[in-house]
């Protein structure tokens, strides 16, 4: 991945002087410079980090702290990123320079990506779907070993409803004694405790990813986002500054903006549980009526909306009953009774088979093959394809377990074998699965002794086909070529 890597090692920068000025002037020039494990030496030396954070291998923590006092050392983190653009990014010892690769990802193409890396890979990044950082936020104590067995708990359960009744039964004490030796031994009441792990779960979410700020309440354990905004902004008043605009997307860097403008930049505040306790019932209690929580609860579940967006949603349906939540909710129902899979094709339509098997113009001799639905609606968009087309309802994954006989190949291979096929063309995403999907296929449809195409112009490595504009989509299938 890197462009240029230099070795690593304390004494490096101060041996090879000529190494930090060229360092200097290719960060100055706009390169990303990064580093693993003791690299960071020679970043400091460079000057790179004065007056920002770093990280470094935990061994030499001390001795960084100790040379370059003007630096920030983050011994307890294992990524960190100096500056507000990301431009440069230390990472701690030894393997987790596999932490910084998938980081790199996750910024330069996506958080999908990197999580599939990840998959791949083997590796066992964000355990079970969370960061290990929750982990490193508060100072383990070991005079109390049965605290620090549900500290060690607290830090992989941290989203549990009903965390502290949970984490006194892990203990094993009564309630009461849980509360006093734990406070006792962490400094901190119990619920405040995970209040803690939770936000900073959520700043690390917030600034590792371009998770919606609702998303990530949820994700660390709050259902209400209401609640989760309050505490949110009483813990860490500074995050919403401290992050720059240009790292969020418009999406986050809005609910940011928002969430710093409702700031009143309150110090971390120590208060009694009962008043945290208090400030979820209260905003429970200002929730609208069960009726509509339901309908904004499974609103939220629909791709691309989140519980923030399914809430304006649902007030908009409220506002305007008439114009639109009555014709909506008949053209759901109407929908949701006659809207039926094509057993031909497997695309949706009110008859089966559906309009476009049934269209005694469209050319019987071509079939395109596509993953989803929405496929075909794109590609009728573009208007390009005058054959029939037949819906494999996914594509061949090893990840995620989908095999042939999970999707409609063996349909396929009886509609190609019918005499007057002359042509199957593959419209599948330029994504590993679908070219996966794409040789299999090609294999079963070749003792058929027909023509297997497949897009090839302009179609993006790791692009969607339903994400395509029209006129590519037009191009990529002018210009197929045979498989
Ligand atoms: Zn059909």
């Amino acid at each position: 991945m890197p462009s240029i890597l230099i070795a690593s090692g304390a004494e490096f920068g101060r041996s090879n002087p000529e190494v930090l000025v060229w360092l200097r002037h290719a960060h100055a020039n706009g390169s990303r410079v990064v580093s693993s494990c003791t690299g960071s030496f020679a970043l400091a030396e460079a000057g790179l980090l004065d007056g920002r954070e770093s990280t470094t291998h935990w061994a030499f923590v001390e001795p960084m702290r100790k040379e370059y006092p003007r630096i920030k050392v983050r011994g307890d983190r294992i990524i960190v990123t100096a500056d507000e653009d990301g431009s440069i990014v230390t990472a701690g010892g030894a393997t987790s320079w596999t932490d910084l690769v998938l980081y790199l990802v996750g910024r330069l193409v996506s958080q999908e990506e990197a999580r599939r890396l990840a998959k791949m890979s083997l590796f066992d990044w964000r355990h079970q779907g969370q960061n290990p950082y929750a982990r490193l936020v508060t100072k383990p104590q070991r005079d109390d070993a049965a605290i620090h067995a549900v500290q060690e708990w607290a830090a992989d359960n941290y989203a549990a409803p009903d965390i502290v009744s949970a984490m006194t039964t892990q203990a094993q004490l009564s309630e009461k004694t849980f509360a006093r030796r734990f406070k006792a031994a962490t400094g901190f009441a119990p619920l405040e405790y995970v209040q803690r792990l939770r936000i900073e779960e959520s700043k690390q979410l917030l600034e590792t990813s371009d998770t919606p700020i609702e998303a990530i309440g949820e994700q660390v354990g709050y259902m209400d986002s209401a609640s989760f905004r309050r505490l949110f902004k009483r813990y860490v008043g500074e995050i919403a500054r401290r992050i720059s605009p240009p790292l969020r997307r418009a999406r986050s860097h809005q609910e940011i903006a928002e969430l710093a403008e409702g700031c009143g930049l309150e110090p971390l505040a120590s208060a009694a549980p009962g008043r945290y306790l208090s400030l979820m019932r209260s905003s429970k209690s200002t929730t609208a009526a069960p009726e509509i929580e339901a309908l904004i609860a499974l609103l939220a579940k629909v791709p691309g909306l989140g519980p923030r967006s399914a809430r304006r949603a649902v007030l908009q349906l409220l506002k305007k009953k008439d114009a639109l939540m009555v014709p909506l909710a008949s053209a759901l129902a109407e929908a949701a009774q006659k809207v039926r899979a094509c057993s031909t094709c497997g695309a949706l339509d009110t008859q089966d088979p559906c309009a476009l098997c049934s269209k005694p113009e469209r050319d019987d001799g071509l079939i395109c093959v596509v993953a989803e639905v929405g496929d075909v609606w794109a590609l009728e968009r573009a208007g390009a394809f005058k054959g029939r087309y037949h819906v494999l309802g996914g594509l061949l994954s090893a990840l995620d377990g989908v095999r042939p006989e999970d999707l409609r190949i063996s349909k396929l291979v009886e509609r190609a074998s019918a005499s007057g096929v002359r042509e199957v063309i593959l419209a599948l995403s330029a994504t590993v699965d679908g070219q996966t999907t794409g040789h299999y296929l090609a294999e079963r449809l070749q003792p058929l002794g027909i023509i297997v195409s497949r897009l090839s112009h302009g179609v993006p490595v790791g692009g969607e086909l339903d994400l395509l504009d029209d006129g590519t989509l037009f191009a990529a299938l002018q210009s197929r070529r045979p498989s």
